[in-house]
């Protein structure tokens, strides 16, 4: 073994550090969250989110052989930005999302709640804590960040020339979903008003919207060039499942693209049948056995809703199979006939089994006990 003597030790340590102090500094680069970095920070492991993805291939229509390699793109991508927007609605869209969340952030198993919160949320005027000037800065510097998912629930009303139904810090609906849509890689009509008007497009005593509402592709087209041709997801409901939400916004998050969609521009794989094809009361509706008054013998044997007019044969929803609340229950099992809530015109359409015009037949005052 060779001996060192200090001599020569500190003429190495001497160029070592010379060396060290001739060497480029590295760039400050900012550090960037990925969607893998929250999810391991918030406990959920890499092989937990694969499992929940492989879980929702089949529904996605994503072959299991891909999902490995979208799940670790998706892992290294940074955070989606979101801008979530509210024009005329009753917040119910929202509601249904965040009630599914845990009160506690991320103590939950359900990786739907995970994913949404681990979304960037960069704006949203009901969630978020900055308010006024701050806010406005805000939504304009995730505007200005570009191809984030713009969330829009609520219809748009008409601006009536500047003067309309919806003003915010001085710009009407149609200025601020233009601003926002300008540069958003896709907009995701949240809840029947943003898809198809819903509540605020029912016709009044003269057979039209007060507000004149339309939907937000509606509002889009009527911009005309790039606007027009902005990819539209309609996530209708009044409100929609929770996990429709969730599923649709992680189906872009791992393929940068839009699920199918059906002709009204629904996810095919949420809306592609009817709540009647899945419902445990269809054997009665085979065999002609249909409720006629909501305490009759029928009503308690389970029978059809059908003649108290429910619209599960022509609503496209995942009620009777996500179901609500997770997963707990859905409204015809509860007794009470589909309203048809996530198809065009729902508050005005008739039911299909004459009743009139309107959501339900309603209770007959005699059936009421004192
Ligand atoms: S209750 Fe409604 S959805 Fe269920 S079987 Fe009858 S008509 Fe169809
Ligand atoms: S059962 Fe019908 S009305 Fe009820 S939530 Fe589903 S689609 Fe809407």
């Amino acid at each position: 073994m060779s001996i060192v003597s200090k001599k020569e030790l500190r003429t190495s340590i001497a160029s070592r550090l010379s060396q060290h102090l001739e060497l480029e500094t590295l760039d400050e680069k900012p550090y960037i969250e990925t969607l893998g970095d929250r999810l391991a920070s918030s406990g959920v492991s890499r092989r937990s989110f694969m499992k929940y993805c492989m879980g929702l291939s089949a529904m996605m229509a994503i072959p299991v052989s891909l999902m490995p390699k979208l799940v670790e793109a998706a892992l290294l991508s940074p955070l989606t930005s979101v801008v979530y927007l509210s024009f005329q609605e009753c917040t119910g869209c929202l509601e249904s999302l965040v009630n599914v969340f845990p009160n506690t952030q991320f103590k939950t198993d359900s990786i739907e709640n995970i994913l949404l919160t681990a979304l960037s949320l960069d704006y949203s005027e009901t969630l978020m804590a900055p308010s006024g000037t701050q806010a406005e800065k805000s939504r304009a510097d995730a505007i200005a960040k570009k191809n984030y998912i713009l969330v829009v629930d609520g219809a748009m009303p008409d601006d009536k020339g500047g003067a309309g139904f919806f003003i915010q810090s001085g710009k009407t609906g149609l200025q601020l979903l233009k601003a926002a849509a300008t540069n958003a890689a896709v907009v995701v009509s949240v809840g029947t008003c943003a898809s198809f008007g819903g509540l605020p497009a029912a016709k009044g005593p003269n057979g039209k919207s007060p507000t004149g509402a339309i939907s937000i592709k509606a509002a889009l087209t009527s911009f005309g060039g790039t606007y027009a041709t902005k990819k539209v997801i309609n996530v209708s409901g009044c409100p929609p499942i929770a996990e429709v939400i969730a599923g649709t916004l992680v189906y872009w998050i791992l393929n940068k693209k839009a699920p199918e969609l059906d002709s009204i521009l629904r996810p095919k794989m949420f809306y592609g049948e009817t709540v009647h094809e899945e419902c445990y009361r269809k054997e009665f509706f085979e065999h002609g056995q249909f409720v006629e008054s909501f305490d009759d013998a029928g009503a308690r044997r389970g029978f059809c809703l059908f003649n108290m007019g429910c619209k599960g044969p022509i609503t496209h929803n995942a009620c009777t199979t996500l179901k609500w609340n997770q997963g707990t229950g859905f409204p015809m099992e509860a007794g009470h006939g589909c309203l048809g809530c996530s198809e065009p015109g729902f508050w005005d359409k008739e039911a299909i089994s004459g009743q009139g015009v309107g959501f339900y037949k309603p209770l007959d005052i005699n059936t009421i006990d004192d």
